[in-house]
Formats: structure tokens, C-alpha cells, sequence
């Protein structure tokens, strides 16, 4: 029997319905909160170990299933120029002796799923709710303060509340805030078939790939922009985006560049990094994913790390004879894995702003890829 039976999670994106579905499975019933809008309609990279995390959760063949398994271009991609030459061989990806392949899923339809396999399970979730206080009452409980005028007492409380979470601000007022990279994402959503020369290419200012969504009927296409920080109108985007697409010559980007309209799918998000010293837990609460450690994109793994500390957290609680060895197990096995896919991905984000040559580039990404190809 595991040390706990009782939790509450604050935030139901990936981490917290994640860690719900996990510590279900492992017999810890969880209450969920969470405060936030549908998540924006864009696709996520699930590399690396996040298969067998997904697999760990029983939900892998439902995400296949509605999402893509990676190409030979995602698994190991190549970077072209302007012109559509490549630049040089991919990053290494080492074979990882997992039994599922990676995957690309719509980011809201792995919400729902998520969500039905965390509620089908016995969580609870109540959506338009935050904490407004946390005590820990030192008597093996901690009792919170709903923002619906409810109050409960729980065993341990998880802090899934992403990168701008208040859980950590209320935990650790002292930690550092998350940063900016210098680099912004625009994601664009294109609806309609698969366009030829699916890739990555580098431009002026710039990165751009695109690949195509099968089951949604949409081409993807991600870019980078270094920038400085911003909020980006739907009129700005599309500008940049437009000038951006105008200085290539490669003949797959020429010929996606005419799906670009003013009224085109673009979600601009700035990418912000941060890493919390270890340990992540004070008393009887613990933060896991972009509450505790978010990464810019570069790597594709930052959902990745989040499912991990999901499945983590579960397997520790369901071993450890206290909470607290729980917690530090978890930490033992979760802070220099993470610190890897943090420093390496921020690092990349700097290469990329400073103009390094691709080999550079391909060969950092290819080393950490060759780390985190261990097991979690
Ligand atoms: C542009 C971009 C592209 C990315 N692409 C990839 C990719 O391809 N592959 C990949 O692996 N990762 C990617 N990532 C990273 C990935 O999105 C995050 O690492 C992941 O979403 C973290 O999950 P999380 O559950 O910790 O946080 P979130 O997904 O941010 O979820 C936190 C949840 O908590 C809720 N919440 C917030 N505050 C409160 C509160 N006070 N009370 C209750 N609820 C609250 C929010 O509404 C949200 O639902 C990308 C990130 C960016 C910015």
C-alpha cells in the first residue's frame, strides 16, 4: 500500500493530469484544480522516453491513435537553408530500446484524453477553481483554501500549475523568476493536406519547419524568431511571418508561403526558461513540470519531462514508507535529467542567436539526446 491515499493536485494541464492518472493507477486518489482556459490548438513532440511514460499511463495507443508517429524527418531532423540545401547531417537521435515509437499529438486533443483517463479513474476534477491558501498543519495534513470558498484537508498537495505557477511563488518566494530566451514561437496552424518537402529551414532571423497532421487534416508549422520579448498581435504576426517567408527561395517554403493569409492560425508564445533549485517539496507539498522546471522548445521535450515527473512521483510514492522519502527519491531521480534538457535546450536557443555553425548545433543537441535516452 502506498504511504499516502489522499492528494490534491493544483493544475490540470500535462503534469497534473498526468500525476493524477499515475498515482490512480498506483492507488492514490487525487482532487484536481484548475483554472485555466482550453489549451491553445497547436501540436506537441512527445521524443525520446515520453512514450514509455505514456505507455506507463496506459493512454499510448489512444494518443497514437488520434495523433502521428514521428517521420524520419522528425525522428532526425535536417536543417536546409534559404535556398533549401541542407546544412549538414542531422543530430545524432541514439535507438531507445522502448517498445513504442515517438509521437506528434494536438495538443487539445491530449487534454481530453487526459482528462477522461484521469476522471475514469476516480480523480476529480473541478475546472474555474484555484487555492488561495495553503497551510501545512504539521499533523500530517495540510488544509487549503478553495477560491470557491471551500476548504479541505489533504494528505499532500502537487504543484502543476506551469511555469507561472503560484504554488511556487507561494512556496518559494525567493526563487529566481523565469527568463526570457531571446527567442519567440510562432506556431501556425494550416489547414489542408500534406505540402511537399516537409523539414526544417533556417532563414533570415530565423527558423521555420513544417510538417503534416494527418488525423486533424492541418500542416504544422513551427518557427522561431529571435526578438526581442513581445506581445504579438494577430496583425503583427502575420507580418513577420509574411517578410520572414518572403526571404526564402526553397521551393517547399515558396509553395507553403501561399497558405499564409491575414486571418492564418498563429499562436505567438515568448519561449521563457526557468529551473528551480533543488528540492522542489517543502513540507508536505511538491511542484513537478514547468512549475518546477520549464525549457524552451528546442529539444521538443519539455511535456516530456512533465509526463516523466508524473510517472515518477507515482512509482516513488507507491514504494517509499513516508512521503518524505517519497520526495526524496523522486528528487534523487528527477533534477539532473531535467537540468540537462533545461541547460541544453537554453543553450541551443543561444547558438541558434549567436549565428553557431549547424555541426555545433547538431552535435550539443546529439549529446544530450544520447543522455536522456537513458531510462527515467
Ligand atoms: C511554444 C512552445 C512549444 C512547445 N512545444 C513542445 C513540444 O513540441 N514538445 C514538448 O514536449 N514540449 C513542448 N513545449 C513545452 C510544454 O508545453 C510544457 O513543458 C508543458 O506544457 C508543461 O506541462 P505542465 O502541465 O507542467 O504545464 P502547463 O501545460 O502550463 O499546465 C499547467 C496548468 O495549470 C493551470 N493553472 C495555472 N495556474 C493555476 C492555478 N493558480 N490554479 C489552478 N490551475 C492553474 C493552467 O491553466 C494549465 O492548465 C512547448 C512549449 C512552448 C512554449
Amino acid at each position: 500500500m502506498a504511504c499516502v491515499s489522499k492528494g490534491l493536485i493544483v493544475g490540470g494541464g500535462i503534469a497534473g493530469l498526468g500525476a493524477a492518472i499515475a498515482l490512480a493507477r498506483a492507488g492514490v486518489q487525487c482532487d484536481v484544480v484548475e483554472l485555466g482556459e482550453a489549451p491553445a490548438g497547436a501540436s506537441l513532440s512527445l521524443s525520446g522516453r515520453a512514450a514509455d511514460a505514456l505507455d506507463e499511463l496506459g493512454i499510448y495507443d489512444e494518443c497514437l491513435a488520434s495523433g502521428a508517429p514521428f517521420t524520419a524527418q522528425m525522428a532526425s531532423p535536417v536543417m536546409n537553408d534559404a535556398a533549401g540545401r541542407p546544412l549538414g547531417a542531422p543530430a545524432a537521435r541514439p535507438a531507445i530500446a522502448q517498445a513504442k515509437q515517438p509521437l506528434g499529438v494536438f495538443r487539445p486533443v491530449f487534454a481530453g484524453i487526459l482528462e477522461r483517463n484521469a476522471q475514469g479513474l476516480g480523480a476529480s476534477l473541478r475546472k474555474g477553481v484555484t487555492v488561495e491558501r495553503l497551510v501545512d498543519d504539521g499533523d500530517d495534513l495540510s488544509t487549503v483554501a478553495f477560491s470557491d470558498g471551500t476548504t479541505k484537508r489533504y494528505e499532500f498537495v502537487i504543484g502543476a500549475d506551469g511555469i507561472a505557477s503560484t504554488t511556487r511563488a507561494a512556496l518559494f518566494p525567493d526563487a529566481a523568476s523565469p527568463a526570457y530566451s531571446g527567442q519567440m514561437s510562432v506556431r501556425w496552424m494550416i489547414p489542408g493536406p500534406a505540402l511537399d518537402g516537409e523539414g526544417w529551414y533556417v532563414g533570415a532571423g530565423g527558423r521555420l519547419g513544417f510538417f503534416h497532421m494527418p488525423r486533424q487534416s492541418l500542416v504544422y508549422a513551427p518557427m522561431v524568431f529571435t526578438l526581442p520579448e513581445s506581445r504579438l498581435t494577430q496583425a503583427d504576426a502575420y507580418e513577420l511571418v509574411k517578410r520572414f517567408l518572403d526571404t526564402f527561395s526553397a521551393p517547399a517554403v515558396v509553395n507553403l508561403r501561399q497558405r499564409l493569409r491575414p486571418d492564418s492560425s498563429l499562436i505567438c508564445r515568448p519561449f521563457r526558461w526557468h529551473l528551480l533549485q533543488a528540492p522542489w517539496y517543502r513540507g508536505r507539498s511538491l511542484l513537478i513540470g514547468d512549475a518546477a522546471h520549464a525549457t524552451t522548445a528546442h529539444m521538443g521535450m519539455g511535456a516530456g519531462m512533465a509526463l516523466e515527473d508524473a510517472v515518477v512521483l507515482a512509482q516513488c510514492i507507491a514504494k517509499a514508507p513516508t512521503l518524505q522519502q517519497a520526495y526524496a527519491s523522486f528528487m534523487d531521480r528527477r533534477y539532473e535529467r531535467v537540468r540537462i534538457v533545461v541547460e541544453t535546450s537554453l543553450a541551443l536557443s543561444k547558438m541558434e542567436q549567436s549565428g553557431a555553425s549547424n555541426a555545433d548545433y547538431m552535435a550539443k543537441l546529439g549529446a544530450a539526446y544520447a543522455q536522456i535516452a537513458r531510462p527515467y
